[in-house]
């Protein structure tokens, strides 16, 4: 089935072993949108993240790109091309520097030559405001700057959209800011994100649509300034009224 939009999520289901994780998750996110899903810890929000690259295979639902029906399809390395993924743990390689980590992808994924990957791996540290470290190996860099690293590597791939695994939790608090601020300017820029985070300042002040999950369902979704002020659902506000 056709979708205007550019990710579309149907009554996606998840269980490991016998316990039903996810239980019937749909959403769509539309091109230059900026998502995020809020929710306690177990409760399916980066099963739904892993299910969308198939890191974890989907158990039951539909996952559509664009036009294209993800969910099963054969080209998952294609795919993966066009989504990027920022972890909480930023996932680099210790051996390469940050610009090497940036490449690695457009040389050994995209095949581009050397030279045009190290030019497009400078101008995308540079968007992170980390140009001066290229030369610089992870284990010489903050966790905040580690997380810009990890941004611009998934940045450099040009992707049609980017989703964000708690991309600050491994943070110590003084380092969140700079990357929610390189976040926020994604945002603005109109990259289209999907964002899982605790970071409620920023989910408050940069989503266009906040999703409340719960236990495997989403509880409320909509406008989050109507979910902080006047939600519908007791549930999302004894939430949201904790975190704030
Ligand atoms: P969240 O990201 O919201 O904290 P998760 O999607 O990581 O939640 O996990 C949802 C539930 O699935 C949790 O109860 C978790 O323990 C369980 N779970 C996650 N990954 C696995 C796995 N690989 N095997 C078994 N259970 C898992
Ligand atoms: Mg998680």
């Amino acid at each position: 089935m056709p979708t205007k939009h550019l990710l579309k999520i149907e009554d996606l289901h998840h269980s490991f072993e016998n316990e039903e994780v996810l239980k019937g998750i749909s959403f769509a996110l539309d091109k230059g949108e900026t998502k995020v899903i809020v929710g306690p810890s177990g409760t399916g929000k980066s099963t739904i993240l892993n299910n969308i690259i198939r890191l974890i295979p989907p158990k039951k639902g539909k996952i559509y790109l664009e036009d294209q029906e993800i969910t099963t399809a054969q080209k998952i390395n294609e795919i993966r091309q066009q989504i990027g993924f920022v972890f909480q743990d930023f996932g680099l390689f210790n051996h390469l520097t940050a610009k090497g980590n940036v490449m690695v992808g457009l040389t050994k994924v995209k095949k581009m030559d050397k030279k045009e990957a190290e030019e497009l791996a400078l101008l995308e540290l540079e968007r992170v405001g980390l140009k001066e470290y290229a030369a610089s190996y992870p284990s010489q860099l903050s966790g905040g700057q580690k997380q810009r690293v990890g941004i611009a590597r998934a940045l450099a791939m040009q992707p049609k959209l980017i989703l964000f695994d708690e991309p600050t939790s491994a943070l110590d608090p003084e380092l969140t800011g700079e990357v929610l601020k390189v976040m926020r300017n994604l945002a603005e820029e109109g990259m289209t994100m999907l964002v899982v985070t605790h970071e409620m300042g920023f989910a408050r002040s940069v989503a266009d649509e906040l999703i409340f999950m719960e236990a495997g369902n989403i509880v409320e979704q909509g406008d989050p300034e109507k979910l902080f002020t006047n939600p519908d659902h007791q549930r999302t506000k004894e939430f949201l009224f904790q975190l704030t």
